[in-house]
């Protein structure tokens, strides 16, 4: 490529500040270093760790910043000692990576790797300390080693899934965090068994791939918890059979998901990000097999409270990144699941916007309108 070991210059939505509007800004990409890729960004979505980092209400504020972390592109270039990727090939970025070396990515139970997992509060590539991004030679911060939210980025491949380019990025895109950590949360960590009750807590992209897991592994109760009811009629094309809305009652959730099942839900999945609804997840399952799974993340400063009487009574609680998948290895073979028709991604892509717009994604998930909002990239480069 004509642009390798050259600074690009192009277009990414900066957040200056919390919770203000993003501004489409020209930015300069540095090229990738050892062990990196810069990847052209062509298709990215909204998830909502993206919004509470950028509200940073509960967690700690990084900025100028850009966001961004479910995406598709392909790699532009790459930095020394990359053998894995080359140009060309079609990639989905990850918020969590896979070294392939150390002890959690040689175990067949983990995906916590421990040179690149999750880290939501670094700004910048872990090879020298630096963001890749500035604007007049200061420096803009980096976003879950993703930052998708620019035409160009650059990742440590350890964070990039190679995938097969028949897939359509503009769909498989959202396989890259929501939709796969749902799934995987479903079907990995809490295992329902066939004929079982799950209950699904919050009912956003997360929650509905949670409940599509349940379905594929062959749960027949799926009662959808929402606090917004115009989530339950759609969440019926993704497996829920049942709604409950915790503000109907007046007493506590936990209580009516007991009467309605005879004791208790079989699993739990947590995917609201709220506290309460953590706490709720847990003490709905059975007592002597209930599993709860958590995936939302919570604010900063959060405690999870319950009497240990509930754990006593043999319920069992978990939580899960990216659904237990990891990145590099099994991203591909869920994106092989979707072309060989077994899962569906459509359903989940309600709107899209071009990248000019990409404030209305955030209006939207900020009204809960939709599922997946697909932000359209547009290239328009130049090299330095
Ligand atoms: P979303 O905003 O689209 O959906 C969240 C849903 O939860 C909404 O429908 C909302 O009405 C509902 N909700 C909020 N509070 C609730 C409560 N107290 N009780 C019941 N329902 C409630 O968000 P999303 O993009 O689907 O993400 C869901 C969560 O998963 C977020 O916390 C996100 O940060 C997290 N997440 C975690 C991982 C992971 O790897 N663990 C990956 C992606 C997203
Ligand atoms: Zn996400």
């Amino acid at each position: 490529m004509a642009t390798a070991g050259k600074v690009i210059k192009c277009k990414a939505a900066v957040a200056w500040e919390a919770g203000k509007p993003l501004s489409i800004e020209e930015v300069e990409v540095a090229p990738p270093q050892a062990m990196e890729v810069r990847v052209k960004i062509l298709f990215t979505s909204l998830c909502h760790t993206d919004v509470y980092f950028w509200e940073a209400k509960g967690q700690t504020p990084v900025f100028p910043r850009i966001f961004g972390h479910e995406a598709g592109g392909i790699i532009e270039s790459v930095g020394e000692g990359v053998t894995d990727v080359a140009p060309g090939d079609h990639v989905l970025p990850v918020f969590t990576g896979e070294c392939k070396e150390c002890a959690h990515c040689k175990s067949a139970e983990s995906n916590m790797c421990d040179l690149l997992r999750i880290n939501t509060d670094r700004g910048v590539m872990i090879g020298d300390g630096k963001s890749r991004f500035s604007i007049n030679g200061k420096p803009i911060y980096h976003f879950v080693g993703t930052s998708t939210f620019s035409e160009y980025t650059v990742m440590h491949v350890g964070c990039v899934a190679k995938i097969n380019p028949q897939a359509p990025l503009d769909k498989v895109c959202v396989l890259s965090c929501g939709i796969s950590t749902g799934l995987g949360a479903s079907i990995n960590v809490a295992r329902p068994p066939k004929g079982s009750t799950v209950a699904i807590f919050g009912l956003g992209a997360v929650g509905l791939a949670a409940a599509e897991g349940a379905r594929i592994a062959g749960a027949s109760r799926i009662i959808g918890v929402d606090l917004n009811p115009s989530r339950f009629e759609e969440a019926r094309k993704f497996g829920c059979t049942e709604f409950v809305n915790p503000k109907d009652h007046n007493k506590p959730v936990q209580e009516v998901l007991a009467e309605m099942t005879n004791g208790g839900v079989d699993r739990s999945v947590e995917c609201t990000g709220n506290i309460n609804a953590m706490i709720q997840a847990f003490e709905c399952v059975h007592d002597g097999w209930g599993v709860a799974v958590l995936v939302g993340v919570p604010h900063k400063d959060a405690e999870f409270k319950t009497h240990p009487m509930n754990f006593l009574n043999e319920r069992t609680l978990k939580g899960t990144f990216f659904g237990n998948y990891k990145p590099r290895t099994d991203l591909p073979n869920v994106v092989e699941l979707y072309m060989k028709k077994e899962l569906e991604v459509e359903k989940f892509i309600t709107h899209s916007v071009s990248f000019a717009e990409i404030n209305k994604a955030f209006d939207l998930m900020a009204k809960g309108e939709g599922i997946r909002c697909i932000i359209r990239m547009e290239t328009s480069l130049s090299v330095l």
